[in-house]
């Protein structure tokens, strides 16, 4: 019975790395019949931020990755906001005290910076660990009767983990098996005694995030690779509380495009990339992040470019529907080394998608652009329009830009242009164009063609002479698809006015 989860911390925004962690989750659920959940890790209150939970289910929603447990939904082993579940971790962390795997500390932060001051002076780093635990203020160096009593007190408390025991002939070597990275060791005398109960009443992550686990039965944690250094702990806490372990798959890097190491806000920033799905305004700074869905990309574009950063297929395909993804994705396939992040193969990702939609469902998004600018238009004609620009869009927002001159009149025209193709009897022959014009009864592209390439033979006059300036009539600018085909869409009476228009 798989169970997976996504446990973000609603700090901002999601990244792409945290998407892709998503997904992967998403993806693993899927292939094995089981259950993808969403549980938000707000325990570290100092870092909260308000929209940060709204702003995760709206991207998981519009990336087509919905959970199927969560806050507010099928909520069997709810709830699952951390924040709601708080009076559940005091007791476990009290479980581990009785078992004496934990402690209570006093230290108060001047006695930490002194020792950590201390140690500097010596050249060396403090940690607080086996080495120094009885040289501390806590429940391993005071008596029974001084610990009650600091507590009854009222004292400042945190509960740290006993993470090695020289006393005890216990665990000197932790080790896993991680589903992409094989075995993993770590020497538990290296390590620090981590706090998991504050003195606030709250869980540190590592706590709150192992009994969560376990109580909603999650039997796979797919999560990136940045935690893999808190992988002891959280195998040691199993092993505290006598659970079942699940099993670890830590995801790689995701790697800058340029340079080396993580991807960040900044990469994006600094190339013009997005690295969020959905559009960010910090609300203390006013900033504004982009967003993918905002700069017009498509989710299933995003998404496929996102499966393959990090998982491979084996085989040479690249396009995969959602679908196929569910049905192929392994994490057998996932590499251990980082998968480096390239904008523009996202944008080749994009082009291949737009080159797939149907022109009906591409008229949709573009209406709401059109829209915007105060244009209605049929929605059979807009479906005419993307049919002749899409194979030169990248973006939906770029449509405006290939297709403005079938909805409005250009209003200038390129100078550079004018200056190569309007010369002198330039509107003499447009205005003859304009008789000829309107002879044509049945005005379509084919008819249009035919008769005014006829005149132009029959007058000896030069194609050129006459088709670019009649562009620069109806487009404004050397560009758009087929002249003919532009003419027709807009109409006799349109062509002959932005003629006339331009003669003037
Ligand atoms: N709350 C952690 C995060 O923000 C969860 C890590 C994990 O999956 O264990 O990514």
């Amino acid at each position: 019975n798989v169970r997976v989860r996504f446990a973000p911390s609603p700090t901002g925004p999601l990244h792409i790395g945290g998407v892709r962690t998503a997904l992967f989750n998403y993806l693993f659920a899927k292939k094995h019949n089981g259950t993808f959940i969403l549980r938000i890790e707000d325990t570290d209150q100092t870092r909260y931020v308000a929209n940060a939970e709204q702003y995760i289910i709206d991207a998981l929603n519009w990336c087509n990755i919905p959970f199927d447990e969560g806050p507010d939904k099928n909520e069997k082993f709810g709830p699952y906001r951390q924040s709601e579940r708080k009076q559940i971790y005091k007791q476990y962390s009290d479980k581990l005290i009785e078992k004496e795997k934990a402690y209570y500390c006093f230290d108060t932060p001047e006695e930490l910076n002194f020792h950590r001051k201390d140690h500097e002076e010596k050249g060396k780093t403090f940690i607080y660990n086996w080495h120094n635990r009885e040289k501390l203020t806590n429940s391993i160096s005071l008596s029974k009767e001084e610990v009650q009593q600091r507590i009854a007190n009222g004292d400042k408390y945190v509960v740290r983990f006993k993470m090695h025991d020289p006393t005890k002939d216990t665990l000197d070597t932790i080790s896993t098996t991680d589903i992409i990275r094989g075995q993993v060791s770590f020497k538990t005398a290296l390590l620090d005694d981590k706090i998991l109960f504050k003195s606030d009443g709250m869980p540190t992550y590592h706590l709150a995030n192992i009994v969560d686990d376990h109580l909603m039965e999650i039997s796979h944690v797919i999560r990136g690779e940045e935690w893999l250094p808190s992988l002891p702990l959280h195998i040691a806490l199993y092993k505290a509380f006598d659970w079942e372990m699940p099993e670890f798959a830590h995801l790689p890097l995701i790697l800058k495009p340029v340079g080396k190491g993580k991807l960040s806000k900044r990469d994006g920033d600094k190339l013009g990339f997005p690295v969020f799905p959905l559009k960010y305004i910090n609300e203390t700074t006013g900033d504004i992040s982009r967003g993918y869905k905002e700069d017009g990309y498509f989710a299933d574009a995003f998404i496929n470019m996102l499966a393959l950063l990090g998982w491979n297929p084996g085989t040479e395909q690249e396009i995969f529907t959602l679908e196929e993804l569910c049905n192929t994705f392994s994490l057998d396939r996932v590499s251990k080394s980082g998968a480096k992040f390239n904008p523009d193969k996202t944008k080749w990702f994009n082009q291949q998608y737009m080159m797939k939609k149907p022109d009906a469902e591409l008229a949709e998004l573009f209406t709401v652009i059109l829209q915007e600018k105060g244009i209605s238009s049929k929605k059979d004609y807009v479906k005419k329009v993307i049919s002749l620009i899409k194979e030169r869009a990248t973006f939906i927002t770029d449509f405006w830009d290939l297709s403005s001159f079938f909805f409005e009149a250009p209003t200038v025209y390129d100078e550079k242009a004018i200056r190569k193709n309007w010369k002198e009897g330039t509107s003499d022959l447009m205005e003859q164009l304009i008789s000829i014009l309107e002879t044509i009864r049945n005005f379509n592209s084919q008819n249009i063609e035919t008769n005014v390439k006829d005149w132009i033979t029959s007058k000896e006059i030069g194609f050129g002479k006459v088709m670019q300036p009649l562009r620069l009539c109806l487009v404004g600018a050397m560009k758009g698809p087929h002249l003919f085909d532009i003419a027709e869409m807009i109409g006799k009476k349109e062509t002959i006015l932005r003629i006339n228009n331009a003669i003037d």
